[in-house]
This record gives structure tokens, C-alpha cells and sequence, in this order.
């Protein structure tokens, strides 16, 4: 099959991989519909993270299960599946709590690599769900939103107790944070306040939700929140960056008692304790548990109450990967979905 492998920071390549097969009786192969680019690929992209040469790439995915170990019980062959980024048996105290991300047996789906035509995915029962039938192709994209960066926005949202009668800002204006802003209000969120400098960013925030645009950051950013909500600071803060600046914006943003949901993937992030301490805020995220969410997402986007899918704006074959990886590097295109 094909699929996208990194050998160094800036160089992927589409290359012919080793069809997967199945190792568990609990694995399922699927045959990828869609698959996209993360903001979390730029990482390494980006040389911040160690790329071991070659390395498969992707962890979004969505798609038609082709082969089924025989201990797989609920997903069937011919399924249109979503799943997400972390593997899960969803039957283990940390997964019947919520926590699916740490899961006791979590396995990374990225060391499969879903930029590619197929992909193994283990413990296919508790990381997959089925859509009701086989969605329209107009669906695709929001149901491939729904693995990773609509989960993970919802989970920020979520964490931060985003909901009615709230103000909320969101710090980051990547696809995480632009879906942030449609989960907070979907929860029902009177205001959502995006930051944001990139106007088309700004409109697509305006799109999903968002009733203000802040395009201050840093503390000048802290300030505009502040005037906007008499000095108090927001009720909830979804942090979708994870860098030391941006969860600082998230915590100063954040009134006393207020709840900061933080799920950009930190790096170098240290927080200062003696302003944590006084700063009286709940802090809360991590990786997000996207298959806590999906069912009630994939009913959501099936209906046609929620539109995520508007959060790709480039559209490549899985063969172009190298130029989707440039344009959102170089902030050209918010998320790039990848057709094998
Ligand atoms: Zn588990």
C-alpha cells in the first residue's frame, strides 16, 4: 500500500509500506476513506520533536473495515468506521470512567500511520464506532473531523466546563481551537470569545460560534478578555496551543474559580506555582478521550446539527501529502484532508 512516512524534519514522502495485517485477534484492518494532517505532525515537522527515519505518519482516520480478528465481536466487516487516536478497550476503569486516551492498554494508532491506504486498528471493539450505515461523502470530512480535532476541541470545552450562562475563550486558532469554539457553543456557552489575528481564521471562528474576536495575545491579550468580561477574567479557557505562552495566556485569562481546559500537546510548558496557587483556577486536560465522545459527535454530524468539516480547507490526494504538510506549516491552509 501507499502511505506517508517522515525521514528527517521537512521531508515526507509518499513511499510503498508493507499491507498491514493483523497481529491480535482483537485488530481490525480498514481501508482509509479520509485521513488529514495534524497541527501535532507539525511537531516534528518542525524538527521540536525526534523523527527516527522513516517514521509512518497520521493518526486521523476514517474508513470501511476490510478484515476483523476473530475475538472482534461488534465491529463487522463493511463498517464505516470512526475511531480515534489512541487505541482503547474501553472496558478498563480508566475507559469506563471517560478517560479512553489512558486507557491501561492505550496503544498510539499513530505508530500505524493512517496517512496511508489501510491501517491495522487494535482492540477494534473499543476504539472504533460504527456510523448508523454508510454516510454520504458530503459527511466524510466532519466524521474524519470527529477522530481527533472535533473530539479534541470538544474535550478542551468540556474540561474547561464550557456551558450555559459561561463566557469562554479560546486561546489558539488552529483546527483545535476553531472547533473548540463550535463544541463550547454547542454546550451551550453565551459568549465565546476566539483569539485569534488571522482573518480568515476570525471569519471561520465567527462561523462555528464565536460572538467576539480578540487578536491581542500574550498579556495584551489577558487584558482584552478582561475588558470584555468587567474585569473578572472568562469562566472557562480552552487552551489549544501548548506552549509556555499560550497556557499562560489560558490561566491569566481565567477568573478565580474559573476552569481552564487545556489540550494543545505541551511542549517546554512549566508553570510558575506561586501564581497557579493564587491564581484559584481549576486546571484540567491532556490528551483528549475522543471515544468517550464519539458516538454522541458522529449522531450530531449525522443529523446535520454540527458542521466540522468546514475546518478543512485543502483538499490533496494522499500523494501530495508533502505540499499538504508545507501549506500548513506555513499557516496557508488550516487543515488539510488527505484522499488515499
Ligand atoms: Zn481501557
Amino acid at each position: 500500500m501507499r502511505g506517508v512516512v517522515m525521514h528527517a524534519p521537512g521531508d515526507v514522502e509518499v513511499v510503498e509500506r508493507p499491507d498491514p495485517r493483523l497481529i491480535a485477534p482483537t485488530d481490525a484492518i480498514i481501508r482509509v476513506s479520509a485521513t488529514c494532517i495534524c497541527g501535532s505532525d507539525l511537531w516534528p515537522w518542525r524538527g521540536a520533536d525526534e523523527v527516527a527515519d522513516p517514521t509512518p505518519m497520521g493518526h486521523e482516520y476514517v474508513g470501511v473495515v476490510e478484515e476483523t480478528g476473530d475475538d472482534v465481536a461488534t465491529i463487522k466487516v463493511g463498517d464505516f468506521v470512526v475511531g480515534s487516536f489512541f487505541a482503547s478497550d474501553n472496558t478498563c476503569e480508566i475507559c469506563q470512567a471517560g478517560y479512553q486516551s489512558r486507557c491501561a492498554h492505550a496503544q498510539l494508532i499513530g505508530k500505524e500511520g493512517t496517512q496511508a491506504e489501510l491501517a491495522r486498528i487494535p482492540m477494534a471493539d473499543g476504539t472504533l464506532v460504527a456510523t448508523p450505515g454508510r454516510p454520504g461523502t458530503e459527511l466524510i470530512p466532519s466524521l474524519l473531523a470527529a477522530s481527533d480535532v472535533l473530539g479534541t476541541g470538544w474535550f478542551g470545552a468540556v474540561a474547561a466546563e464550557a456551558g450555559p450562562g459561561k463566557t469562554v475563550a479560546v486561546v489558539g486558532d488552529g483546527a483545535v481551537g476553531l472547533l473548540a469554539v463550535l463544541a463550547a457553543r454547542q454546550r451551550g456557552a453565551e459568549r465565546v470569545i476566539a483569539m485569534s489575528r488571522h482573518k480568515g481564521r476570525q471569519k471561520l471562528a465567527l462561523d462555528f460560534g464565536a460572538t467576539d474576536i480578540v487578536t491581542e495575545r500574550g498579556d495584551a491579550g489577558v487584558a482584552q478578555v478582561k475588558d470584555l468580561t468587567a474585569g473578572y477574567g472568562a469562566h472557562s479557557v480552552i487552551e489549544a496551543v501548548g506552549t509556555q505562552e499560550s497556557m499562560m495566556q489560558a490561566i491569566r485569562s481565567t477568573r478565580p474559580g474559573g476552569h481552564v481546559g487545556y489540550v494543545g500537546v505541551s511542549h517546554g510548558v512549566e508553570l510558575p506555582g506561586e501564581e497557579l496557587f493564587f491564581s484559584g483556577v481549576h486546571l484540567h486536560g491532556g490528551p483528549a478521550p475522543v471515544r468517550r465522545f464519539l458516538p454522541e459527535l458522529i449522531r450530531l454530524i449525522c443529523d446535520g446539527a454540527i458542521d466540522p468539516g468546514k475546518v478543512f480547507d485543502l483538499t490533496l490526494p494522499l500523494d501530495q501529502a508533502a505540499e499538504g504538510y508545507r501549506a500548513m506549516d506555513q499557516r496557508r491552509a488550516i487543515k488539510v484532508l488527505l484522499r488515499p
